[in-house]
Parts: structure tokens; sequence; C-alpha cells
């Protein structure tokens, strides 16, 4: 298991890749969708656009300055969402990772415009009392970008609206196993909803586990 800080070697690239391919295994994503990138050597290094990820090899990953000063490095274009990849990864200096997918239930609630509220205690994992909706921007748009950064401003995770969701990591794998319990409460709280009133934990409920969720995570071997 490769450890942050992160090199850009052909073993992270691939790590990058089998991380997309296990979003589409998990069936938190389909198909070209979705993107990952990550934080090496002062650089990132981000999946190409429309790329079907079992076709997908380790030179094909892009590798562009984090100040955004400079050319992408490499044989194809780079995500087109790598506007928002950059911008997360240089406003969250402890995330090493960001994850964006299509997740059907998390787009649902996007679709419909909504925010997750606290419906479990799991939704501090991604840092606050709720899970924020991000406005909606055409794909790829600098404009998007500014508004997931927006939504994830002191957060972990936002859903896109009329899009999907996006989670940063603190590692890959971090990422890939927020995304999937940013899906799995997407799920559960559309499931409460069909089968009466969901109930709404308290902002005191939340802040005492944010406290204790600090400590909890994925145990990386
Ligand atoms: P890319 O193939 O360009 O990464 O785009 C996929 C996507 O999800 C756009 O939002
Ligand atoms: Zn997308």
């Amino acid at each position: 298991m490769l450890k942050p800080p992160y090199r850009d070697t052909p073993d992270l690239r691939q790590a990058i890749i089998d991380a997309c391919r296990d979003m589409n295994r998990r069936g938190i994503n389909q198909g070209t969708s979705g993107n990952i990138s990550a934080r090496a050597d002062g650089r990132m290094i981000i999946t190409p656009s429309g790329v079907p990820y079992d076709r997908m090899t380790p030179d094909m990953l892009v590798s562009m300055p984090l100040d955004g000063q400079g050319e992408p490095e490499g044989p194809l274009p780079p995500s087109t969402e790598w506007q928002f990849h950059l911008a997360l990864l240089r406003a969250k200096p402890d995330m090493n990772a960001i994850v964006h997918a299509h997740p059907v239930h998390c787009t649902a609630l996007s679709i419909n415009r909504e925010e997750i509220p606290a419906c479990h205690y799991m939704i501090a994992l991604f840092g606050g009392n709720t899970v924020p909706l991000a406005g909606y921007a055409l794909f790829g748009s600098e404009d998007l970008a500014n508004n997931v950064v927006a939504a994830m401003r002191g957060r972990h995770g936002c859903l896109m609206a009329n899009h999907g969701a996006v989670v940063a990591g603190e590692t890959l794998e971090k990422g890939l196993w927020r995304l999937e319990e940013l899906e799995v409460l997407a799920r559960a709280y559309i499931l409460s909803r069909s089968i009466g009133k969901p109930h709404i934990l308290s902002e005191s409920e939340i802040e005492s586990v944010l406290g204790a969720v600090q400590n909890y995570g994925l145990k990386s071997t």
C-alpha cells in the first residue's frame, strides 16, 4: 500500500488506475464517467479524459504543475475536470487524492438539488453536519470548479447539482472509502424517506461525533 507523500512512480499511476477500476467494480461509478487525481512531487497526477479504465495504462496519466503554471505533461489531454481537482488539492494540503464519480444515489439527490442532512452519524466523515450541494455549471468549466471549491470549504465531500459527487482523501484508499460511504449515506437517506420521515441528528449530536471520528477511519495495512 503506497503512503503519502506520494512520488510520481509507475506504482502510483497504477494505484490511481486500480482505484478507478475499483469504483466501477464496486458499483459507485460507470463507464468512463468520473476521474481521480493524486498529489505527487508537487504536481497533480490525473486520469486522462474519456479513456475506458480497463484500457488505461500508467503512461496515459497526465502530470500537471500544482501552481497551474506550465503545460500538462502526457500523451493525452487531462480529465475535463482538472480545474476542480487542481483547486481542491491546492485548497486542502492535508488531502492527497481527489475522487469524482457519478454514483446513482448521490446523483439522484443532486438532480433534486438536495444536500444530505445529518441523517446518520457517518455524515461526520465529510467534516460537518451536511454533505453540501455544489451549484450546477457545465462539466469541465471553471464555474463548476468554483462551485465545487466553495461547497467543499471545510468539508471532505459534496454532491454536484445534476451531475454526481466528489470527495477528498488523505490517501487514494481513503478517497475511495469516503466515496463509497457517501453513496451508502445517499442510498440510506433516500430509502428512509421512502418508508417514512427521517429523523435528523441535532448539531450537538453531530458535534460529538465530529470529535470521535477524528481517530476513526480506514486502517491501512
Ligand atoms: P473525463 O473523462 O474528462 O474525466 O470526464 C468524466 C466526467 O465525469 C466529467 O464530469
Ligand atoms: Zn463527472
